[in-house]
């Protein structure tokens, strides 16, 4: 048997009586997340490693490339994922989590090996702007820093696309929705943050400051629209 596959049987012997309680509460009283953590689906960027999350803490959408598509073009997981999260289950943080070396960026930044993974090429469409951007601002980089650029533009790409989302849009306005943007080093161990203020993304350090790209603010009470009509 393939030795991951095997694996499965070690969950059930040892891993799950081991948390038997938080499984038991997980059970009885349904999920309660803290987070929606959008990431690419490469198999060396774990969310729930990187957050340190145990079963039950973390809501993950995990597809090539972290794409969020803007709402309207497609009614697809990451839409429906990002609907549930913020409409049933109440999650008030979102990560859109890109990474280094991820096959995803380097075929936008170099398309030709999309010739025979149609889907993969059309899915990819909606981080062509983080493309143009580099392409078109930072037109000296090449091979693996024109990937690592295009993987941060599309994080910022994204986090663009997720505001389209009335769910995502209804909850900034109310100041209840902080939106983060997030780059795993995968060589360094580090992570970067988005800081919606520099539009520059930093390291996360434990004694600073989380850099957030978008933090929760009310844009909107009872008066606003009251008062713009008096003016
Ligand atoms: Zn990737």
């Amino acid at each position: 048997m393939n030795d991951l596959i095997g694996r499965v049987f070690s969950f059930e012997k040892s891993t799950f009586p081991a948390s038997g309680e938080l499984f038991a509460k997980l059970s009885s009283q349904g999920q309660n997340p803290k987070a929606l953590m959008i990431s690419c689906a490469d198999s060396r960027v774990v969310p729930e490693q990187i957050l340190q999350a145990q079963p039950g803490d973390l809501f993950v959408c995990r597809n090539a490339g972290n794409i969020v598509p803007p709402y309207s073009t497609m009614n697809g997981g990451v839409s429906s994922t990002v609907e549930y999260a913020v409409m049933a289950l109440g999650v008030r943080d979102i990560i859109v989590c890109g990474h280094s070396d991820c096959g995803a960026m380097k075929a936008l930044s170099n398309p030709e090996g999309l010739d025979k993974m149609p889907n993969v090429a059309a899915w990819l469409r909606h981080g062509t702007a983080a493309e143009h951007i580099v392409s078109a601002c930072s037109g000296h980089l090449h091979g693996k820093d024109r990937a690592r650029a295009i993987a941060l533009e599309n994080v910022i790409a994204q986090l663009s696309h997720l505001r389209t989302h009335p769910s995502v849009a209804a909850a900034i306005a109310r100041g209840e929705m902080a939106l983060h943007g997030w780059f795993v080093d995968i060589g360094e161990g580090q992570v970067l943050g988005l800081d919606g203020t520099t539009n520059k993304f930093v390291p996360l350090r434990e004694d600073q400051p989380l850099p957030v790209a978008l933090p929760a603010t009310r844009r909107i009470d009872n008066e606003t629209y009251l008062a713009e009509a008096a003016e």
